[in-house]
């Protein structure tokens, strides 16, 4: 079995009146099977209301299931004994990096989580020195998080999670608010960590560029899972993509187009670089 697994996964939010009568009822997710291999780097696609987030928050038990299991580890999270040893083994990222940020300078705001986790002192400061290298931030240990980009606060973050030692990191839109470059910097880094430090993640997000590398990729549409593949089976599918509101990366899109006029190129193209192949190919 994965690291996370969802058997028939169910989440209904539930709106009651003063009296506690219910008023209504909301089904953001539906029916939902997935299974994450430890290690993998796994990417979810929705259009907005597509139930991401209530997903993620079902990772770390932050809401647990209405039907349906879902288990992290192996371990039930609507068990209560399971949520610390849920919570300190799944980290989550948030979109806004302000709000994620608790002290006023850096290294502090690393340590707060293994802090609170009451990893002694003398090891608080070497996860903290490792988090912040691995993140790239190290030589900002002393500054003031508010004086940094959104995409350094946001790397801030992630190493404030990193250091509490994960396994695995569920970032819900970690990009949504940053620049170009912020953007780069963030996804650059969690590759990184992926790669380098061998943990499992799960991106959400909605900018295609960003699940290219993804291992796996699951997309969402009114709280179900609608697809599921490598990046390449999933944008091979442009106009099914389309029919969930989703674009796919540009240079798919353009290679889409050219196919459909009538050139002869394979489905599925995810860089630049396949893209020239492809075209150079059709030359020979
Ligand atoms: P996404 O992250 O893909 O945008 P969400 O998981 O936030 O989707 O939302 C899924 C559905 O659940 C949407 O219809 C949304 O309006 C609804 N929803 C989300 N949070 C709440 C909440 N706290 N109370 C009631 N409905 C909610
Ligand atoms: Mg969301």
């Amino acid at each position: 079995m994965g690291i996370i697994k969802a058997k028939n996964l169910l989440f209904e939010y539930i709106r009651r009146d003063e009296e506690g009568n219910v008023e209504s009822i909301n089904r953001a997710i539906d029916d939902v099977n997935i299974d994450v291999k430890k290690g993998d780097f796994v990417a979810v696609l929705g259009h907005n209301g597509s139930g991401k987030s209530t997903l993620a928050k079902h990772i770390n038990a932050l809401l647990v299931p209405t039907e349906g299991t879902l288990w992290f580890k192996d371990m039930n999270t609507t068990e209560e004994a399971n949520l610390w040893l849920i919570r300190q083994s799944a980290g989550m990222v948030f979109q806004n990096p302000d709000n994620q940020i608790v002290a006023s300078v850096v290294e502090e705001d690393v340590a707060f989580g293994p802090e609170n986790l009451g990893v002694p002192t003398k090891d608080i400061w070497t996860r903290v020195e490792d988090s912040l290298n691995a993140v790239g931030m190290m030589e900002y240990r002393g500054h003031s998080p508010n004086k940094l980009s959104g995409g350094q606060k946001q790397r801030v973050a992630i190493a404030g999670i990193m250091a509490m030692k994960p396994e695995c990191i569920v970032l819900d839109e970690p990009t949504a608010m940053l620049d170009p470059n912020g953007r780069k910097e963030v996804i650059r880094t969690v590759k990184e960590l992926n790669e380098k430090e061998k943990v499992t993640v799960i991106l959400i997000t909605h900018y295609m560029e960003e699940v290219i590398f993804a291992d796996k990729v699951y997309v969402m549409d009114e709280g179900k899972v609608v697809m599921e593949g490598t990046p390449r089976d999933i944008f091979s599918k442009v106009a099914e993509l389309k029919s969930y509101r989703l674009d796919v990366p540009q240079v798919t899109e353009l290679a889409y187009e050219l196919k459909n006029s009538g050139l002869a190129i394979p489905d599925g193209i995810l860089t630049t670089d396949e893209f020239v192949d492809a075209i150079c190919k059709l030359r020979q």
